[in-house]
């Protein structure tokens, strides 16, 4: 089938719910990082040339099969809260805007199971199982915005994993388009089975809903503790994440953020420095007195740390979903995100310092502890992408924090288009060798948000780019009058 055809085809199934309008077109060529044009137009193109807001599985079933038919790329997208081009198209094609496919299927209290379907936000989701008592297990820290889907198909680590584990592990069943427009229901057992759509960044096939485990929304306690010794502060971390009752919730902010947070002020009152180390709990009243006497034996024996008041802790807990609070000092953020050992925090957060000193840079850097064993670190600083040039000098600091990132064992969280030159950190040889094998069996034409997540784009090419990036490095050293 010729592509103006399907292209055609499609705009007539939809009517008022696709458009090829210019303008409308280009409103989906970014998501939420500004990248100068200078680097995105000579190498991709990102304005689709057809975007359409399918309502059902059936619609998204019939796009797929056109697109496969005439061999055009189809890039989903929802909520947009990524930052990576992930939504963005690489090659053109039709951007299918998920956002119609919202709502909660059956809520099923004896299982403790709700279906939804995929693109409803987190946070709705949240605020339809709160008026009921019940909650989501986790949710991400872009809640209010994040779909469903969209964080299932991303890593799906945020708030509430350190207790209850991944999305993936909280999902039970999904429905998926495949590529070829099979509408299937997939679970763990089923081939392809479910796990297989988790953190495939809408390459293997579009999520139309899930059936996930819930919780009680149980009484909670929220305590927030400050100290100017980031050893300290560590070490109370890692006690509290590893003790017998464990935190729904672990967060914490170093110095130079607790800093910028005070210029700001948003930092708790009476905070102006120093580490902070948000953590929550939930769970029934025993649990909670178990986790409080925790704290209090931990702060207790930690002479430098101590217990702020209860009120700045529920703030902190309040202010969960505004980590981009900062931003506002910007007016841009640039930065690096490390799924991070936490045994390496200390030692990663020791080297950020020295580089930040050695660049003469505010970095700051805070983050969710994920699992027991890894944490969600974002280390950033104060960009201004109207002046083009440095803001494109930048982002080779960037990869100078993936590169702290990587010596302490850690890698970029999540790929989209821009982190593909790091895909030899994120997967071995022989786990990359299995995601293209995946691929290749269902979307064997290539037609799934394609460029993104198997491999780079030449210019992305591992090794141009580290080069590219010292260069730039290199100039950006020269206009600081060299580094330290
Ligand atoms: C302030 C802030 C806080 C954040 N906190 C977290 C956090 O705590 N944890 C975390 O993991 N991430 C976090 N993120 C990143 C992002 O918000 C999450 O990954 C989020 O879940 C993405 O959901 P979305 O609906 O915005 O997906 P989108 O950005 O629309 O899409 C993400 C990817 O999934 C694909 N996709 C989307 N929906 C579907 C679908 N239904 N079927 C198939 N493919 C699909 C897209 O093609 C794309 O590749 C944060 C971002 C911000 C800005």
């Amino acid at each position: 089938m010729e592509k103006n055809e399907a292209l055609l085809q499609i705009k007539h199934l939809f009517g008022e719910r696709a458009t090829d309008a210019s303008f409308e077109r280009a409103l989906y060529a970014r998501d939420l990082a500004p990248v100068p044009a200078l680097l995105v137009d000579p190498l991709f193109r990102t304005v689709p040339d057809l975007v359409a807001r399918p309502a059902d599985a059936g619609e998204v079933s019939a796009v797929l099969k056109l697109a496969s038919a005439a061999g055009i790329p189809v890039t989903p997208r929802a909520g947009a809260s990524t930052v990576y081009f992930n939504t963005v198209p690489a090659r053109g094609g039709i951007v299918l805007d998920l956002n119609l496919l919202r709502g909660v299927v059956e809520l099923d209290e004896a299982k403790m199971t709700v279906t939804v379907r995929a693109a409803t936000t987190w946070g709705e989701l949240e605020h339809y199982l709160n008026a009921r008592g019940l909650a989501p297990q986790s949710v991400p820290s872009s809640a209010p915005s994040a779909s469903i889907g969209g964080w299932f198909t991303m890593m799906g680590y945020g708030i509430g994993s350190v207790k209850y584990g991944s999305l993936l592990s909280q999902v039970r069943a999904a429905e998926v388009v495949l590529p070829d427009g099979e509408i299937r229901n997939l679970t763990l057992g089923s081939d392809p089975p479910l796990d297989w759509f988790a953190a495939s960044e809408g390459t293997l096939g579009v999520v139309t809903g899930l059936q996930i485990v819930i919780r009680r929304n149980n009484p909670m306690s929220h305590y927030l503790l400050s100290s100017p010794d980031l050893g300290e502060i560590a070490g109370v971390l890692a006690a509290v994440k590893d003790a017998g009752v464990t935190p729904y919730n672990l967060h914490f902010t170093d110095d130079a953020c607790v800093r910028a947070m005070h210029r700001q002020g948003i930092a708790p009152d009476g905070v102006s420095g120093g580490c902070l180390l948000a953590i929550d709990y939930e769970g029934a009243p025993e649990e909670l007195a178990a986790a409080q006497q925790t704290v209090e034996s931990l702060v207790a024996v930690n002479s430098s740390v101590s217990l702020l008041p209860p009120e700045a802790a529920l703030e902190e807990w309040d202010e969960r979903y505004k980590s981009l609070k900062l931003k506002r000092s910007g007016p841009s953020e640039l930065g690096g995100e490390v799924w991070l050992p936490v045994r390496s925090l200390l030692s990663y957060l020791a080297d950020i310092e020295q580089l930040a000193r050695k660049l003469r840079l505010g970095l700051c850097t805070y983050g969710h502890v994920a699992s027991p064993e890894r944490a969600i670190v974002m280390t950033m600083f104060f960009a201004d992408e109207t002046k083009v040039f440095d803001y494109i000098i930048g982002l080779s600091l960037v990869k100078k924090i993936h590169d702290v990132g990587y010596r302490h064992g850690g890698y970029p969280y999540g790929v989209g288009l821009w982190n593909t030159p790091y895909l030899g950190r994120i997967f071995t040889k022989g786990q990359l060798a299995a995601l293209r094998a995946r691929k290749k069996r269902l979307d064997p034409a290539g037609i799934l948000n394609p460029g993104k997540l198997y491999g780079w784009p030449p210019l992305l090419n591992p090794l141009f780019f580290a080069v590219g990036m010292k260069c730039l490095a290199g100039i950006g050293s020269l206009r600081r009058g060299g580094d330290r």
